[in-house]
């Protein structure tokens, strides 16, 4: 099998914490109602987890991405955990050099607030932890019962000040754009609140529903979403934040998310903890989604293809993932990209390289991407588009190159 050359960067470390008080409504994540016994219990598995790829490194190339110098405490609800839980893990991490020690490395940790208090937000700046990110989805009780959140608008802002407090070099804020009646001017609003409050950071997601939920017919039309989208763009524009990834706003460059940088360039990472997904080239691979399961996962015996289920990825899926990821970030895809390197090989073997840079040419023309210093960037038109991009190069370049669709 054909593998990507790696380039030598670390890799990211994702640990999936499956705990949530109550399950929102509009909630695709993998995770079960909090149980304190079964969450000590998990910690315990997690432990014999990270010991599993201290010794998983003899032998292979995984050592190469080790130690990381990302680590993201996702889930569910992170902030379910006590301080020594989080400690116990840090301090794993460590000891199995899977993590840098280095004081300065990227530590987010994701909190909901009404699960937070003064204290226990103190603990986590004590334990290194420097970037907060916030489930806030909205700062109005309306739009907070609407979502069947648990927190309230005087929660949220009462846990922003007590982050400004703490001077957290970060702060995130997760909110929501596309509920039914939200008007861009309470969005507007609520940027307001959070960027007055010191949030450097904000992830601004679409609302997206299934079809049995019950305001699935309630939601905003493409166009009135499409419009919404590009005020939200103006916003910031004028706030003179970043827009560098479809989602996701930054105040300053140093603020942007360097773990989530990962996955959208193509950097290995390891997920740790049921429903975590890995990319350790030549392999990705992932925990079944059941907490179950992964309590009786004997880490101390078992070898890593009983316990994780395996993908070898062919380089035709190989590219498309590149893509799927650059194509949604600002900095785009550039001329000394390892995988851009070897989709133009693929492309030079079939003679269709000409053709291949008329498409580049359109594109630029029809202002999706902009060439500067040896890159493609992506444009804000372009980041629309990114789907149209990708499918353009699944269909028209990489059959031809593989011979197979993707
Ligand atoms: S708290 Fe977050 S992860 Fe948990 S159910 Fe709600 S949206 Fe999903």
């Amino acid at each position: 099998m054909h593998i990507i050359e790696f380039t030598s960067q670390s890799a990211g470390i994702y640990i999936h914490i499956p705990f949530c008080m109550q399950k929102c409504s509009y909630c695709d994540f993998y995770s079960l109602p909090d149980n304190p016994i079964l969450r000590e219990k998990f910690i315990d598995i997690l432990l014999l987890e990270i010991e599993f790829w201290s010794f998983a490194f003899n032998g292979n190339n995984f050592q190469l991405y080790f130690p990381a110098d990302t680590l993201y405490f996702g889930g569910g609800t992170p902030s379910l955990l006590a301080p020594d839980q989080i400690e116990r893990i840090l301090k794993a991490l460590r000891d199995a050099k899977l993590l840098k020690a280095d004081a300065n490395i990227e530590i987010t940790f994701e909190i909901n607030p009404e699960t937070v208090n003064f204290s226990y937000l103190s603990n986590l700046r004590s334990l290194g932890i420097h970037k907060i990110s916030v489930g806030l989805q909205c700062m109005s009780d309306r739009g907070l019962l609407q979502l069947g959140r648990l927190g309230s608008a005087r929660q949220n802002r009462q846990v922003l000040g007590w982050l400004q407090k703490l001077a957290f070099p970060c702060v995130s804020a997760d909110l929501l754009f596309g509920r039914p009646d939200q008007t861009f001017q309470e969005l507007r609003e609520d940027f307001r609140t959070v960027l007055e409050q010191g949030v450097s950071h904000i992830s601004c997601y679409q609302l997206t529903l299934g079809k049995s939920h019950e305001l699935f017919h309630t939601l905003p039309s493409n166009d009135a979403l499409a419009d919404m989208y590009e005020k939200i763009d103006n916003f910031f524009s004028e706030q003179n934040w970043l827009h560098y990834e479809i989602s996701n706003y930054a105040k300053t460059e140093d603020l942007i998310s360097q773990h989530n940088m990962k996955y959208w360039t193509g950097v290995p990472y390891l997920g740790l903890g049921p429903a975590a997904h890995s990319y350790l080239p030549p392999y990705r691979f992932f925990l079944q989604e059941n907490v179950a399961h992964y309590l009786r996962t004997d880490f101390q015996r078992e070898a890593f293809h009983e316990i994780y289920i395996t993908e070898n990825p062919s380089v035709g899926e190989q590219i498309i993932d590149y893509f799927l990821g650059v194509l949604r970030i600002r900095r785009g895809f550039c001329e000394y990209d390892n995988t851009y390197n070897l989709f133009k090989n693929l492309l030079r073997q079939i003679d269709r390289m000409a053709s291949w840079d008329k498409q580049l040419q359109h594109w630029i023309q029809m202002g999706w991407l902009l060439y500067r210093e040896g890159c493609f960037r992506v444009t804000f038109s372009g980041m629309l588009q990114s789907d149209t991009m990708l499918v353009i190069v699944a269909e028209k370049f990489l059959d031809n190159a593989t011979g197979k669709r993707s």
